[in-house]
Protein backbone atom coordinates (compact mmCIF):
# COMPACT_ATOMS: atom_id res chain seq x y z
CA UNK A 1 0.00 0.00 0.00
CA UNK A 2 1.21 3.32 -1.06
CA UNK A 3 0.50 7.03 0.57
CA UNK A 4 -0.90 7.61 -2.78
CA UNK A 5 -3.25 5.16 -2.52
CA UNK A 6 -4.46 6.59 0.35
CA UNK A 7 -5.97 9.43 -1.06
CA UNK A 8 -3.71 11.64 0.01
CA UNK A 9 -3.03 14.74 -2.88
CA UNK A 10 0.65 16.07 -4.42
CA UNK A 11 1.30 18.51 -2.08
CA UNK A 12 1.17 15.67 0.94
CA UNK A 13 3.05 12.93 -0.88
CA UNK A 14 5.86 15.25 -2.05
CA UNK A 15 6.51 16.01 1.84
CA UNK A 16 5.98 12.56 2.95
CA UNK A 17 8.57 11.66 0.37
CA UNK A 18 11.12 14.31 1.67
CA UNK A 19 10.66 12.84 5.32
CA UNK A 20 11.62 9.21 3.37
CA UNK A 21 8.21 7.58 4.58
CA UNK A 22 7.75 4.67 1.81
CA UNK A 23 5.32 2.82 3.39
CA UNK A 24 2.13 3.81 5.43
CA UNK A 25 2.49 2.31 9.08
CA UNK A 26 -0.73 0.51 9.74
CA UNK A 27 -2.38 2.84 11.78
CA UNK A 28 -1.49 5.30 8.98
CA UNK A 29 -3.69 2.63 6.56
CA UNK A 30 -6.46 2.87 8.55
CA UNK A 31 -6.49 6.39 10.07
CA UNK A 32 -6.13 8.32 7.25
CA UNK A 33 -9.05 7.40 4.99
CA UNK A 34 -11.21 7.11 7.88
CA UNK A 35 -10.18 10.34 8.80
CA UNK A 36 -10.72 11.75 4.84
CA UNK A 37 -14.12 9.95 5.38
CA UNK A 38 -14.96 12.56 7.84
CA UNK A 39 -15.53 9.84 10.15
CA UNK A 40 -14.89 10.30 13.99
CA UNK A 41 -12.16 8.13 14.82
CA UNK A 42 -11.18 6.09 18.12
CA UNK A 43 -7.38 4.94 17.84
CA UNK A 44 -5.53 3.17 20.09
CA UNK A 45 -2.04 3.32 18.94
CA UNK A 46 1.38 4.26 20.92
CA UNK A 47 4.08 6.56 20.40
CA UNK A 48 6.30 4.68 17.76
CA UNK A 49 3.27 3.37 15.65
CA UNK A 50 3.43 6.45 13.36
CA UNK A 51 0.27 8.05 14.69
CA UNK A 52 1.06 11.80 14.40
CA UNK A 53 1.35 11.34 10.81
CA UNK A 54 -1.50 9.12 10.91
CA UNK A 55 -4.00 11.82 12.16
CA UNK A 56 -1.97 15.20 11.10
CA UNK A 57 -2.00 13.98 7.45
CA UNK A 58 -5.70 13.35 6.74
CA UNK A 59 -6.12 16.77 8.63
CA UNK A 60 -3.94 18.63 6.04
CA UNK A 61 -5.70 17.11 3.41
CA UNK A 62 -8.81 17.93 4.56
CA UNK A 63 -7.98 21.40 5.95
CA UNK A 64 -6.58 22.40 2.19
CA UNK A 65 -9.75 21.99 0.56
CA UNK A 66 -11.76 24.29 2.60
CA UNK A 67 -11.51 28.30 3.37
CA UNK A 68 -8.49 29.34 5.60
CA UNK A 69 -9.14 30.54 8.64
CA UNK A 70 -10.70 33.91 9.10
CA UNK A 71 -8.85 36.45 11.85
CA UNK A 72 -9.16 34.82 15.37
CA UNK A 73 -10.52 31.44 14.45
CA UNK A 74 -9.02 28.04 14.62
CA UNK A 75 -10.50 25.62 12.01
CA UNK A 76 -8.86 22.53 13.98
CA UNK A 77 -7.72 21.97 17.19
CA UNK A 78 -5.19 19.27 18.38
CA UNK A 79 -5.13 19.12 22.54
CA UNK A 80 -2.21 17.59 23.48
CA UNK A 81 -0.52 16.49 27.83
CA UNK A 82 2.44 18.03 27.18
CA UNK A 83 4.62 21.00 26.09
CA UNK A 84 6.84 18.61 24.47
CA UNK A 85 4.60 16.42 22.58
CA UNK A 86 2.88 19.90 21.44
CA UNK A 87 5.84 21.48 19.89
CA UNK A 88 6.86 17.76 17.98
CA UNK A 89 2.93 17.47 17.19
CA UNK A 90 3.69 21.11 15.22
CA UNK A 91 6.84 20.19 13.93
CA UNK A 92 5.25 17.31 12.07
CA UNK A 93 2.54 19.87 10.79
CA UNK A 94 5.14 21.71 9.45
CA UNK A 95 7.11 19.14 7.50
CA UNK A 96 4.07 17.22 6.11
CA UNK A 97 2.22 20.76 4.96
CA UNK A 98 5.64 22.97 4.23
CA UNK A 99 3.94 22.76 0.51
CA UNK A 100 -0.04 24.19 1.63
CA UNK A 101 -1.10 27.33 2.04
CA UNK A 102 -2.42 26.72 5.73
CA UNK A 103 -1.14 28.40 8.90
CA UNK A 104 -0.34 26.61 12.29
CA UNK A 105 0.79 27.43 15.47
CA UNK A 106 1.72 26.09 18.60
CA UNK A 107 0.66 27.43 22.06
CA UNK A 108 1.62 26.43 25.62
CA UNK A 109 2.14 27.38 29.16
CA UNK A 110 5.37 29.04 30.71
CA UNK A 111 5.77 31.38 28.54
CA UNK A 112 4.57 34.65 27.80
CA UNK A 113 0.92 34.72 26.41
CA UNK A 114 1.11 37.96 24.84
CA UNK A 115 3.14 36.85 21.43
CA UNK A 116 0.34 34.08 21.24
CA UNK A 117 -2.26 36.03 21.64
CA UNK A 118 -0.33 38.38 18.78
CA UNK A 119 -0.29 35.33 16.39
CA UNK A 120 -3.54 34.07 16.78
CA UNK A 121 -5.09 37.32 15.70
CA UNK A 122 -4.73 36.35 12.35
CA UNK A 123 -6.36 33.37 12.78
CA UNK A 124 -5.03 29.12 12.15
CA UNK A 125 -6.25 27.20 10.02
CA UNK A 126 -4.89 24.12 12.30
CA UNK A 127 -3.99 25.14 16.55
CA UNK A 128 -1.67 22.50 18.81
CA UNK A 129 -2.20 23.73 22.09
CA UNK A 130 -1.92 22.11 26.02
CA UNK A 131 -5.52 22.10 27.73
CA UNK A 132 -4.65 25.29 30.21
CA UNK A 133 -3.03 27.69 28.20
CA UNK A 134 -5.53 27.08 25.69
CA UNK A 135 -8.15 28.38 28.03
CA UNK A 136 -6.53 30.84 28.99
CA UNK A 137 -6.16 32.30 25.67
CA UNK A 138 -9.55 31.39 25.16
CA UNK A 139 -10.62 33.46 28.39
CA UNK A 140 -8.97 36.32 26.88
CA UNK A 141 -10.91 36.44 23.67
CA UNK A 142 -7.62 35.71 22.23
CA UNK A 143 -9.25 32.98 19.39
CA UNK A 144 -12.95 31.91 18.60
CA UNK A 145 -14.37 28.44 17.15
CA UNK A 146 -16.56 29.38 15.10
CA UNK A 147 -15.07 28.27 11.93
CA UNK A 148 -14.08 24.97 13.94
CA UNK A 149 -14.11 21.69 11.86
CA UNK A 150 -11.73 18.85 13.82
CA UNK A 151 -11.13 18.43 17.47
CA UNK A 152 -7.71 15.71 17.88
CA UNK A 153 -7.40 14.76 21.49
CA UNK A 154 -3.58 13.27 21.37
CA UNK A 155 -2.15 11.23 24.22
CA UNK A 156 -5.93 10.94 25.56
CA UNK A 157 -5.05 8.55 28.23
CA UNK A 158 -2.16 10.68 29.46
CA UNK A 159 -4.36 14.03 29.72
CA UNK A 160 -6.54 12.23 31.90
CA UNK A 161 -3.45 10.89 33.93
CA UNK A 162 -2.28 14.37 33.94
CA UNK A 163 -5.46 15.58 35.79
CA UNK A 164 -6.81 17.20 32.61
CA UNK A 165 -10.57 16.27 32.49
CA UNK A 166 -12.09 19.47 34.12
CA UNK A 167 -10.15 21.12 31.45
CA UNK A 168 -10.98 18.96 28.11
CA UNK A 169 -14.80 19.26 29.53
CA UNK A 170 -14.85 23.02 29.67
CA UNK A 171 -12.53 22.87 26.33
CA UNK A 172 -15.74 21.05 24.67
CA UNK A 173 -18.20 23.11 26.06
CA UNK A 174 -17.02 25.86 23.34
CA UNK A 175 -16.75 23.97 21.03
CA UNK A 176 -19.28 24.04 17.97
CA UNK A 177 -20.94 20.61 18.26
CA UNK A 178 -20.96 19.93 14.72
CA UNK A 179 -17.29 18.70 14.06
CA UNK A 180 -14.95 15.74 13.38
CA UNK A 181 -13.78 13.85 16.59
CA UNK A 182 -10.21 12.02 16.73
CA UNK A 183 -9.63 10.37 19.93
CA UNK A 184 -5.92 9.07 20.21
CA UNK A 185 -4.78 6.97 23.31
CA UNK A 186 -1.90 4.14 24.00
CA UNK A 187 -4.71 2.29 26.04
CA UNK A 188 -8.97 2.28 26.55
CA UNK A 189 -9.01 2.38 29.87
CA UNK A 190 -12.42 2.85 30.90
CA UNK A 191 -11.51 6.37 31.40
CA UNK A 192 -11.29 6.66 28.11
CA UNK A 193 -14.05 4.92 27.12
CA UNK A 194 -15.98 7.38 29.55
CA UNK A 195 -14.35 10.50 28.05
CA UNK A 196 -15.26 8.68 24.02
CA UNK A 197 -19.13 8.76 24.83
CA UNK A 198 -19.16 12.35 24.98
CA UNK A 199 -16.93 13.25 22.26
CA UNK A 200 -16.76 11.08 19.38
CA UNK A 201 -20.17 9.94 17.73
CA UNK A 202 -20.53 6.22 15.55
CA UNK A 203 -16.38 6.23 15.56
CA UNK A 204 -14.23 4.11 13.25
CA UNK A 205 -12.50 2.27 16.18
CA UNK A 206 -8.92 1.51 15.08
CA UNK A 207 -6.32 -0.81 17.25
CA UNK A 208 -2.94 -1.11 16.27
CA UNK A 209 -1.15 -2.97 19.18
CA UNK A 210 -3.06 -5.24 21.81
CA UNK A 211 -3.72 -2.80 24.78
CA UNK A 212 -0.77 -2.49 26.99
CA UNK A 213 1.71 -4.73 24.64
CA UNK A 214 5.40 -3.66 23.89
CA UNK A 215 6.54 -3.79 20.41
CA UNK A 216 8.36 -6.39 19.85
CA UNK A 217 11.22 -4.83 17.96
CA UNK A 218 11.97 -4.05 21.46
CA UNK A 219 14.79 -6.58 23.44
CA UNK A 220 14.14 -6.21 27.29
CA UNK A 221 16.08 -7.26 29.60
CA UNK A 222 16.26 -6.32 33.37
CA UNK A 223 19.87 -6.51 35.73
CA UNK A 224 18.64 -7.54 40.02
CA UNK A 225 21.25 -4.81 41.43
CA UNK A 226 21.34 -3.37 44.63
CA UNK A 227 20.41 0.11 44.92
CA UNK A 228 23.63 2.20 45.93
CA UNK A 229 25.10 -0.05 42.91
CA UNK A 230 22.44 1.20 40.24
CA UNK A 231 24.86 4.04 39.47
CA UNK A 232 28.33 2.08 39.01
CA UNK A 233 26.40 -0.36 36.63
CA UNK A 234 24.95 2.26 34.38
CA UNK A 235 28.41 3.46 33.95
CA UNK A 236 29.69 -0.03 33.30
CA UNK A 237 27.00 -1.12 31.00
CA UNK A 238 27.29 2.36 28.78
CA UNK A 239 30.90 1.71 29.03
CA UNK A 240 30.81 -1.88 28.03
CA UNK A 241 27.99 -1.79 25.25
CA UNK A 242 29.75 1.51 24.25
CA UNK A 243 25.92 2.87 24.26
CA UNK A 244 26.39 6.36 22.11
CA UNK A 245 22.78 7.09 22.96
CA UNK A 246 20.75 6.26 25.99
CA UNK A 247 17.83 7.76 27.44
CA UNK A 248 17.58 6.80 31.63
CA UNK A 249 14.10 7.17 33.35
CA UNK A 250 14.53 7.69 36.97
CA UNK A 251 11.42 8.41 39.47
CA UNK A 252 12.06 11.97 40.91
CA UNK A 253 13.60 14.93 39.56
CA UNK A 254 16.04 14.62 42.45
CA UNK A 255 16.88 11.14 41.37
CA UNK A 256 17.10 12.77 37.63
CA UNK A 257 19.83 15.50 38.83
CA UNK A 258 21.68 13.14 41.09
CA UNK A 259 22.50 10.71 38.20
CA UNK A 260 23.39 12.75 36.13
CA UNK A 261 26.33 14.20 38.08
CA UNK A 262 27.12 10.92 38.87
CA UNK A 263 27.34 10.14 35.13
CA UNK A 264 29.33 13.32 34.11
CA UNK A 265 31.96 12.62 36.82
CA UNK A 266 32.35 9.27 35.35
CA UNK A 267 33.36 10.91 32.10
CA UNK A 268 29.61 10.28 30.35
CA UNK A 269 28.30 13.37 28.97
CA UNK A 270 24.41 13.30 30.60
CA UNK A 271 21.63 16.38 31.09
CA UNK A 272 18.77 15.91 32.40
CA UNK A 273 15.05 16.35 32.07
CA UNK A 274 12.39 17.05 34.21
CA UNK A 275 9.52 19.95 35.17
CA UNK A 276 11.54 21.80 37.36
CA UNK A 277 13.81 22.63 34.36
CA UNK A 278 13.49 25.59 32.53
CA UNK A 279 11.69 25.11 28.85
CA UNK A 280 15.27 26.64 27.68
CA UNK A 281 17.24 24.20 29.58
CA UNK A 282 14.70 21.34 28.03
CA UNK A 283 14.46 21.87 24.99
CA UNK A 284 19.06 22.52 24.82
CA UNK A 285 18.84 19.58 26.69
CA UNK A 286 16.60 16.95 23.90
CA UNK A 287 18.45 19.29 21.20
CA UNK A 288 21.97 18.28 22.85
CA UNK A 289 20.68 14.56 22.88
CA UNK A 290 19.20 14.27 19.60
CA UNK A 291 22.87 15.54 17.95
CA UNK A 292 25.13 13.03 20.06
CA UNK A 293 26.55 16.31 22.20
CA UNK A 294 24.93 14.34 24.92
CA UNK A 295 25.29 10.52 25.46
CA UNK A 296 22.67 10.35 28.22
CA UNK A 297 19.53 11.71 28.60
CA UNK A 298 18.13 11.83 32.42
CA UNK A 299 14.29 12.11 32.26
CA UNK A 300 11.21 11.82 34.37
CA UNK A 301 8.28 10.54 32.95
CA UNK A 302 6.13 13.43 32.27
CA UNK A 303 9.20 14.82 31.07
CA UNK A 304 9.91 11.99 28.34
CA UNK A 305 6.14 11.35 27.53
CA UNK A 306 5.76 11.59 23.80
CA UNK A 307 9.55 13.00 23.34
CA UNK A 308 10.22 11.84 19.40
CA UNK A 309 14.49 11.03 19.34
CA UNK A 310 15.13 9.91 15.89
CA UNK A 311 16.94 6.57 16.25
CA UNK A 312 17.33 5.88 19.95
CA UNK A 313 18.31 2.62 20.50
CA UNK A 314 18.81 2.34 24.34
CA UNK A 315 15.95 2.89 27.09
CA UNK A 316 17.22 2.08 30.85
CA UNK A 317 14.87 2.26 33.52
CA UNK A 318 17.19 3.49 36.14
CA UNK A 319 14.00 3.41 38.76
CA UNK A 320 10.70 1.42 37.43
CA UNK A 321 7.54 3.28 37.34
CA UNK A 322 5.31 2.74 40.61
CA UNK A 323 2.59 2.40 37.53
CA UNK A 324 3.53 -0.54 35.59
CA UNK A 325 1.53 1.04 32.26
CA UNK A 326 4.23 3.75 32.62
CA UNK A 327 6.71 1.20 31.60
CA UNK A 328 4.71 0.26 28.16
CA UNK A 329 5.20 4.35 27.42
CA UNK A 330 8.68 4.56 28.40
CA UNK A 331 10.24 1.74 26.42
CA UNK A 332 7.77 3.30 23.63
CA UNK A 333 10.82 5.66 22.95
CA UNK A 334 13.15 3.21 21.11
CA UNK A 335 12.16 0.14 18.56
CA UNK A 336 10.15 3.11 16.87
CA UNK A 337 8.39 2.56 12.98
CA UNK A 338 9.99 -1.05 12.65
CA UNK A 339 13.09 0.10 14.15
CA UNK A 340 14.85 -2.15 16.97
CA UNK A 341 15.88 -1.37 20.05
CA UNK A 342 16.81 -2.65 23.73
CA UNK A 343 15.31 -1.54 27.07
CA UNK A 344 17.26 -2.58 30.32
CA UNK A 345 15.50 -2.15 33.81
CA UNK A 346 17.26 -1.82 37.25
CA UNK A 347 15.47 -3.91 39.73
CA UNK A 348 16.26 -3.31 43.22
CA UNK A 349 14.99 -5.20 46.27
CA UNK A 350 12.39 -2.72 46.76
CA UNK A 351 11.15 -2.51 43.47
CA UNK A 352 10.17 -6.92 42.64
CA UNK A 353 6.46 -6.06 43.24
CA UNK A 354 6.24 -2.95 40.61
CA UNK A 355 8.45 -5.05 38.52
CA UNK A 356 5.79 -8.24 38.96
CA UNK A 357 3.02 -5.61 38.33
CA UNK A 358 5.21 -4.77 34.70
CA UNK A 359 5.25 -8.28 33.82
CA UNK A 360 1.79 -9.72 34.31
CA UNK A 361 0.80 -6.45 32.21
CA UNK A 362 2.81 -7.39 29.27
CA UNK A 363 2.26 -10.72 29.77
CA UNK A 364 6.02 -11.58 29.47
CA UNK A 365 8.37 -12.39 31.78
CA UNK A 366 11.43 -10.04 31.16
CA UNK A 367 15.27 -12.13 30.75
CA UNK A 368 17.31 -11.39 33.97
CA UNK A 369 20.94 -10.83 33.44
CA UNK A 370 23.90 -10.86 35.60
CA UNK A 371 26.77 -8.26 35.45
CA UNK A 372 30.19 -9.35 37.01
CA UNK A 373 30.52 -7.54 39.92
CA UNK A 374 27.07 -6.48 40.15
CA UNK A 375 25.55 -9.50 42.51
CA UNK A 376 22.34 -8.41 44.16
CA UNK A 377 21.65 -9.59 47.97
CA UNK A 378 17.85 -10.13 46.42
CA UNK A 379 16.12 -12.76 44.21
CA UNK A 380 13.89 -11.40 41.86
CA UNK A 381 11.47 -14.66 41.62
CA UNK A 382 9.77 -15.82 38.50
CA UNK A 383 6.15 -13.89 37.80
CA UNK A 384 3.36 -16.02 37.57
CA UNK A 385 1.60 -13.93 34.52
CA UNK A 386 -2.28 -15.14 35.52
CA UNK A 387 -2.25 -12.39 38.62
CA UNK A 388 -2.79 -15.32 40.85
CA UNK A 389 -0.64 -15.11 44.25
CA UNK A 390 2.93 -16.77 42.83
CA UNK A 391 4.00 -20.44 44.04
CA UNK A 392 7.38 -20.71 44.32
CA UNK A 393 8.08 -17.37 45.77
CA UNK A 394 11.66 -17.01 47.26
CA UNK A 395 11.91 -16.90 51.14
CA UNK A 396 15.08 -14.99 50.99
CA UNK A 397 17.84 -13.43 49.37
CA UNK A 398 20.58 -15.77 49.10
CA UNK A 399 23.33 -13.72 46.99
CA UNK A 400 25.13 -14.13 43.93
CA UNK A 401 24.55 -17.14 41.81
CA UNK A 402 20.64 -16.71 42.69
CA UNK A 403 20.03 -13.34 40.96
CA UNK A 404 22.64 -14.14 38.02
CA UNK A 405 20.49 -17.03 37.38
CA UNK A 406 18.48 -17.45 33.93
CA UNK A 407 14.34 -17.71 34.95
CA UNK A 408 13.32 -19.11 32.54
CA UNK A 409 9.30 -18.76 32.90
CA UNK A 410 7.49 -21.30 34.85
CA UNK A 411 3.96 -19.33 34.86
CA UNK A 412 0.97 -21.74 35.48
CA UNK A 413 -0.62 -20.38 32.25
CA UNK A 414 2.09 -21.85 30.49
CA UNK A 415 1.88 -25.42 31.72
CA UNK A 416 1.37 -27.91 29.20
CA UNK A 417 1.82 -25.20 26.30
CA UNK A 418 5.74 -25.98 26.63
CA UNK A 419 8.18 -22.53 27.51
CA UNK A 420 6.96 -19.54 25.86
CA UNK A 421 3.63 -21.29 24.73
CA UNK A 422 1.45 -18.12 24.93
CA UNK A 423 2.79 -16.65 21.92
CA UNK A 424 4.64 -14.26 23.22
CA UNK A 425 8.87 -13.85 22.96
CA UNK A 426 9.11 -15.29 26.49
CA UNK A 427 13.10 -16.20 27.24
CA UNK A 428 13.88 -19.42 27.37
CA UNK A 429 17.57 -19.84 28.08
CA UNK A 430 18.67 -16.93 28.80
CA UNK A 431 22.61 -16.87 28.93
CA UNK A 432 24.06 -14.25 31.35
CA UNK A 433 25.46 -11.82 29.06
CA UNK A 434 27.43 -9.07 29.65
CA UNK A 435 27.82 -7.59 26.01
CA UNK A 436 24.92 -9.67 23.99
CA UNK A 437 23.15 -6.11 23.63
CA UNK A 438 22.23 -5.29 19.40
CA UNK A 439 23.26 -1.42 18.83
CA UNK A 440 21.94 -2.04 14.79
CA UNK A 441 19.03 0.39 14.30
CA UNK A 442 16.95 0.30 11.01
CA UNK A 443 15.31 3.02 11.77
CA UNK A 444 13.98 4.88 8.85
CA UNK A 445 15.36 9.05 8.99
CA UNK A 446 12.59 11.26 9.11
CA UNK A 447 14.41 14.65 9.03
CA UNK A 448 12.94 17.63 11.82
CA UNK A 449 11.45 19.90 9.58
CA UNK A 450 13.42 23.47 9.31
CA UNK A 451 10.57 24.83 7.23
CA UNK A 452 7.15 25.15 5.77
CA UNK A 453 3.57 25.34 6.44
CA UNK A 454 3.84 29.13 8.05
CA UNK A 455 4.35 27.44 11.05
CA UNK A 456 4.76 29.86 13.98
CA UNK A 457 5.78 27.52 17.43
CA UNK A 458 5.98 29.79 20.54
CA UNK A 459 9.57 30.35 21.70
CA UNK A 460 9.81 27.89 24.85
CA UNK A 461 10.89 29.72 28.36
CA UNK A 462 9.74 28.43 32.00
CA UNK A 463 7.66 27.05 34.12
CA UNK A 464 6.34 23.31 33.32
CA UNK A 465 3.39 22.21 31.44
CA UNK A 466 0.34 24.68 30.38
P1 LIG B 1 4.81 8.65 16.22
O1 LIG B 1 4.21 7.32 16.58
O2 LIG B 1 3.85 9.53 15.54
O3 LIG B 1 5.47 9.29 17.42
O4 LIG B 1 5.96 8.39 15.13
C1 LIG B 1 7.10 7.65 15.42
C2 LIG B 1 8.22 7.86 14.43
O5 LIG B 1 7.93 7.19 13.21
C3 LIG B 1 8.49 9.30 14.05
O6 LIG B 1 9.88 9.47 14.14
C4 LIG B 1 8.04 9.42 12.63
O7 LIG B 1 8.84 10.35 11.93
C5 LIG B 1 8.23 8.02 12.10
N1 LIG B 1 7.30 7.65 11.04
C6 LIG B 1 5.99 7.97 10.96
N2 LIG B 1 5.43 7.43 9.87
C7 LIG B 1 6.38 6.73 9.23
C8 LIG B 1 6.40 5.92 8.04
N3 LIG B 1 5.31 5.72 7.30
N4 LIG B 1 7.56 5.36 7.70
C9 LIG B 1 8.66 5.54 8.47
N5 LIG B 1 8.72 6.28 9.60
C10 LIG B 1 7.58 6.87 9.99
Amino acid sequence: MSFAALGLSAPLLKAINKQGYNTPTPIQSQAIPAVLDGSDVMAAAQTGTGKTAGFTLPLLELLSQGELAKPSQVRCLILTPTRELAAQVGESIAAYGQNLPLRSTVVFGGVKINPQIALLHRGVDILVATPGRLLDLYNQKALKFNQLEILVLDEADRMLDMGFINDIKKVLKVLPKQRQNLLFSATFSNDIRDLAKGLVHNPVEISVTPRNATANTVKQWIHCVDKKEKGDLLVQLIKDNQWKQVLVFTRTKHGANKLTKQLNEKGITAAAIHGNKSQGARTKALAEFKQNVTRVLVATDIAARGLDIEQLPQVVNFELPNVAEDYVHRIGRTGRAGATGNAVSLVAADEVDQLIAIERLIKQVLERRHMDGFEANHIVPVTTLDSRPMKNKPKNASGANSSSRSNAPRSSSNKGRGRGGNGSNLPTQNKPSRNSTNNTNKKPTASTPKDGLRSQPMSPKRRPNG
